[in-house]
């Protein structure tokens, strides 16, 4: 019997998880929701998902011609768990519906640690969400941190990172958010991204400071690290190629900016044009002395979805080996 998959909130994460859903074996899709008619509810209805609705909307998607199988509620009657991708503010709302459906739910990165009192990274920190109710997978921006710093940490023991954070603005489908000509730096040290690499790493000395730019996709990080252990430049590149999920690219290879890195993931023919891989400029690598310095970009509609499924399979009990998991989604969804 597949594990059946609820999505609540079908937006640029929550389409995501459903296509990675439906390419695995173990689980399936049996329900998605939408707030308001739009494109992207009539998208899910042609994509065959069944269309779940607030009680309060449903004559509003009905003089819309879009079909629709219940009411938010409905769906709860035939899901084993939710994977919630909804935008913040209405999480306390919806956990008490989960609590009282009696359903699991993994909830995003743009939820609080405290929502779920456990976070999730496949690499890091797999076993802590087994058979759990209730998980978070972290932000694109903090996975994106775990996918190298966990590996680093194992093989070389951190003493200290130093992150800064160039982050896009908006996605790609909003036109609402700005900066469109200015960059912002985001003032409240450190922020939110260090403590929320605590939430799965707890014992990791992390400092991050953050700007905006004007761009809708990928974040870049430029990281240096403190060493514990005294390692050399071949020895990370060597680590980081060995590592599930981070892709080494040269920029003499013409890979020089994150427009070309988005270039590579659609001409790899992957679904949406997604770079799920945590991106690390190998000709960026430099270890001096016991401190080693990095660049990486995230493709921030993607990274998380592969965690999303194997949280999946670590909260319903599917497959008890976090790399059998890892390798088992990675294998379905191409990468
Ligand atoms: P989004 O705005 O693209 O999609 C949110 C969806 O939720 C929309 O389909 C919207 O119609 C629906 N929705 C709104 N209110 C709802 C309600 N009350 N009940 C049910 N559905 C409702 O948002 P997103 O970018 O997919 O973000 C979702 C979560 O994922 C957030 O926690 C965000 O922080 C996190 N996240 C986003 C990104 C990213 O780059 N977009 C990356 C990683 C994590």
């Amino acid at each position: 019997m597949k594990i059946r998959v609820g999505i609540n909130g079908y937006g640029t994460i929550g389409k995501r998880v459903a296509t990675a859903v439906n390419q695995q074996d173990d689980m399936e899709v049996v329900g998605v929701t939408k707030t308001k008619p739009s494109y992207e509810a009539n998208l899910a209805v042609e994509s065959g998902y069944p269309l779940y609705v607030p009680l309060e909307n449903i004559n509003m998607f009905k003089q819309a011609g879009i079909e629709i199988a219940g009411s938010i509620a409905d769906m709860y009657k035939s899901v084993d768990i939710i994977v919630d991708c909804t935008p913040g503010k209405v999480s306390k709302q919806y956990k008490t519906d989960y609590i009282d459906a009696g359903v699991k739910a993994i909830w995003q990165g743009g939820e609080n640690h405290n929502l779920t009192g456990v976070s999730f990274n496949a690499s890091a920190n797999y076993k802590e969400s087994w058979g759990v109710q209730f998980s978070r997978v972290v932000s694109c921006n903090t996975t994106g941190i775990i996918r190298t710093m966990y590996p680093l940490d194992k093989e070389f023991k951190v003493e200290h990172a130093y992150i800064s954070l160039i982050r896009r603005s908006a996605d790609p489908n909003d036109s609402k958010i700005g900066p469109i000509n200015a960059i912002e730096p985001v003032v409240e040290i450190p922020t939110h991204h260090g403590p929320d690499v605590q939430s799965v790493m707890p014992w990791i000395n992390i400092s991050t400071m953050a700007v905006k730019v004007p761009t809708t996709l990928m974040h870049i990080h430029t990281v240096i690290v403190k060493l514990n252990t005294e390692t050399s430049t071949d020895q990370v590149i060597k680590l980081f190629k060995e590592t599930p999920r981070v892709k080494l690219v040269k920029s003499k290879d013409g890979i020089r900016s994150t427009a070309q890195i988005m270039d590579l993931a659609r001409e790899m023919g992957r679904s949406r044009g997604d770079m799920f891989e945590i991106v690390v400029w190998e000709d960026g690598i430099k270890v001096i002395d016991n401190t080693l310095y990095y660049y990486q970009a995230v493709n921030q509609e993607s990274d998380v979805i592969p965690e999303n499924i194997d949280c999946i399979r670590s909260m319903c009990k599917l497959e008890e080996n976090p790399m059998k998991s890892i390798e088992k989604t990675n294998k379905a969804m191409g990468i």
